[in-house]
């Protein structure tokens, strides 16, 4: 028996999870996901972080679009998904530059005084330091409160979510959209794209142009807190060329190599030679010397050529939308991004403005 939906989402991460939760409440919803759990690959290896100017010009713009449904997420959680954080950027001789294109353009910006870096993170080596600034309103994002209340919301508005469900054949039927999976075969008019990493496989499974999307490994060690400092209200802390970064997470610190290694989609681990190279930037930085690794996991960030999302209708195939190639920016542009995958599905404008819009659409990466 072939199961009817109006719109078919492919990917249960946060892209899949939040369009399929915008769109339930209209129209009836089915998500299907490979894994036997929702947000199993990117969705749950992230840093959790909000950053308002992080990123180009669209991702700002996201990023401010997104901030009050977090704030406030009606249906979602019964309080704020973001608690404060703050980011330091520090700069060595090599990284003024990196500093200074961050800072045009940037809202909220602080610069500070080596000694004042130093105060905020007291491990920083001060004599390597020469230029750093402080956003204040950098903020942890509780993602698996996000990703599950989203999930709670589509089922509780007549929406599905089927896992073990990978999409193994993507065909037409008239005007509709067939998808074969061994958990059954599922039928709908729109048919979203919401496979992170997978998302360039998905349109070739179903016969449309890919937009180029490559998988960037990252990973992520955690550590003991150093001993002798209480570090539970350190900023997130990261260099200004982004060769590494750090944060508190539960007591521990949490350190990223910063790696953007292209790797072919699979389910992410870190590599020894990576960890081992990022550690040695962190203690050259700082006053730490890392003695015990507790933990470690990698995740996939999924960029285009431009490193921005793409998001609407592929311009070669009916009623096939994009809602891909997020990259480090997936869970902070999601109430920007389901909302507006949402209204093009429904035909209704976007609250966007017209060039944020048009950024994002695949046109700009698929020449006919
Ligand atoms: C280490 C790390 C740190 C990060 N930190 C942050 C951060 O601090 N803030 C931030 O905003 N972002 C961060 N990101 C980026 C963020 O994780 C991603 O942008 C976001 O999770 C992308 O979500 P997604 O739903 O597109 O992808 P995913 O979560 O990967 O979901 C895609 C899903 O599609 C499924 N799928 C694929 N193919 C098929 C198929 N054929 N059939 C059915 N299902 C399929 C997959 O199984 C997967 O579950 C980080 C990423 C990493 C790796």
């Amino acid at each position: 028996m072939t199961q009817k939906s109006d719109i078919l989402i492919i990917g249960g991460g946060i892209a899949g999870i939040s369009a399929g939760a915008r769109l339930s409440e209209d129209v009836k919803v089915t998500v299907l996901e490979t894994e036997n759990t929702i947000g199993y690959h990117s969705t749950g290896r992230t840093a959790a972080i909000y950053i308002r100017n992080y990123g180009n010009q669209v991702l700002r713009a996201l990023n401010n679009a997104s901030e009050q449904l977090f704030l406030e997420p009606e249906g979602i959680s019964d309080r704020s998904i973001l608690s404060p954080r703050g980011q330091l950027l520090f700069a060595h001789e090599d990284e003024v530059q990196d500093l200074e294109e961050y800072l045009d353009g940037a809202t909220g910006m602080q610069k500070l005084s080596p000694a004042e870096a130093v105060k905020m993170v007291p491990i920083l080596r001060e004599d390597l330091i020469i230029a750093a600034a402080y956003e204040s309103d950098t903020q942890d994002i509780d993602v698996d409160r996000w990703l599950q209340g989203f999930a709670r919301l589509l089922k509780q508005r007549g929406g599905q979510i089927v896992s073990n469900a990978p999409a193994q054949k993507i065909t037409k039927s008239g005007d509709c959209w067939m998808v074969e999976t061994p958990a059954g075969t599922f039928e709908a008019k729109i048919l979203i794209n919401a496979g992170g990493a997978w998302a360039d496989k998905i349109a070739s499974l179903a016969g449309v142009s890919t937009v180029g999307l490559v998988a960037k490994r990252r990973s992520v060690v955690q550590i003991p807190a150093p001993d002798g400092y209480q570090i539970d209200n350190w900023p997130l802390f990261v260099t200004a060329g982004e060769k590494w970064y750090a944060k508190p997470e539960a007591g521990k610190l949490v350190i990223s190599p910063a790696d953007e290694d292209p790797t072919e989609p699979h389910d992410a681990w870190p590599e020894d030679m990576v960890l081992a190279e990022g550690i040695d930037r962190f203690e050259k930085a700082t006053t730490v010397t890392v003695e015990r690794i507790e933990h470690s996991w990698a995740g996939l960030r999924n960029f285009v050529s431009d490193k921005t999302p793409v998001v609407g209708f592929a311009p070669d195939a009916n009623n096939f939308l994009w809602l891909a190639g997020q990259g480090g920016y997936g869970i902070q542009t999601s109430p920007a991004l389901s909302q507006l995958a949402a209204d093009i599905c429904l035909g209704r404008p976007s609250s966007l403005n017209e060039d944020t819009v048009n950024a994002l659409n695949p046109k700009r990466l698929i020449t006919q």
